[in-house]
């Protein structure tokens, strides 16, 4: 179990997403989702990762890397202005938030305030990027380096929770950790560890946006009850409440894509539970197989040292 199992998990939900992306429920229910194909939102072949990807590979870079703050900003913009981590060379996702705070750097704003903090800046573009996070050796050091890195483009305190919920979660599994354990550890960390992080502005009331992840029946609620937008909060739920709800990989991401709404994100996130909950090999071949630019992702992969569980500093 490490880190490869959660990338892939990771690369497959996004790109079984991004053809769905924007999808209602209603018409995801009429056609569900039950395989990978291509076209639909954005018009691209099958096995085609969006965004997502892109981003946390750049995020797994940096870290490989011993990136600062600045180093990682620097590499989201040759993402954006260059097509860097691309599947074919080209950007054709990017969500709002990022996309504001990316030109704000471009237009010299400093990275303590190019992220935007607004309520409706809220969504769940730092959080698609934080898998890598779960991975360093000393994981109170990485969290601190993940809020920074968040804060380049989303500065509201509920995306910094929700990236500490989903990397404690990912690291309780990396431990050993069974699924609702796991999530009971990401919880508990939430209410009572997080503050080891004294980023001031992180100090806010929160209790009630995380009290369905607070309760430990919350793989119980009914699907009804699951949001599956682009709010960090609403995606992080619907990530943990797929990943909580299924028997395997495939289920899992099916299940994710098919709430419809911010599909890839969601499928995506889904996707490294459960590739790292039931390993690599666990992953349908012929997705993988399907999956575009593959190259880029083994050299971006084959540099790091996978013999043990987290990255060596
Ligand atoms: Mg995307």
């Amino acid at each position: 179990m490490n880190i490869k199992d959660a990338i892939w998990g990771f690369i497959v939900g996004d790109a079984l997403g991004v053809p769905y992306e924007f999808s209602s429920r209603s018409r995801m229910i009429e056609n569900p989702a039950i395989d990978m194909v291509g076209y639909g939102t954005y018009n691209q072949v099958p096995g085609t990762w969006s965004d997502d990807t892109s981003m946390m590979l750049c995020v797994l870079e940096n870290i490989h890397n011993k990136g600062t703050t600045k180093n990682l900003a620097n590499l989201f913009l040759k993402w954006y202005n260059h097509n860097y981590m691309t599947p074919h060379g080209e950007v054709f996702d990017i969500g709002i938030t990022t996309r504001a705070a990316l030109n704000n750097i471009m237009e010299g704003v400093s990275l303590k305030n190019s992220g935007l903090s607004d309520e409706r800046s809220a969504g769940n573009g730092s959080l698609m990027r934080c898998v890598p996070y779960a991975f360093a050796e000393d994981i109170s050091k990485s969290i601190v380096h993940m809020i920074m890195g968040s804060r380049i483009t989303h500065r509201h305190a509920l995306c910094h929770l929700c990236c500490m919920y989903y990397v404690k979660m990912l690291r309780a599994i990396l431990e050993g950790k069974g699924k609702q354990e796991a999530a009971n550890n990401a919880a508990g960390y939430i209410k009572f560890g997080w503050r080891i992080t004294e980023t001031e502005d992180d100090q806010v009331p929160f209790q009630e946006q995380f009290s369905k992840l607070f309760n430990h029946q919350f793989h119980a609620l009914p699907e009804t009850e699951i949001q599956s937008t682009g709010y960090v909060l609403y995606t992080l739920e619907a990530s943990v409440w797929c990943f909580l709800n299924s028997e395997n990989y495939k289920e899992s991401v099916l299940k994710a894509v098919n709430l419809g709404g911010d599909t890839d994100t969601i499928a995506a996130l889904t996707g490294a539970l459960s590739g790292l909950y039931y390993g690599y090999e666990s992953i349908p071949e012929d997705w993988i197989l399907r999956i575009a630019n593959k190259k880029l992702i083994h050299e971006v992969l084959d540099k790091i040292d996978l013999s043990g569980k987290y990255f060596k500093e």
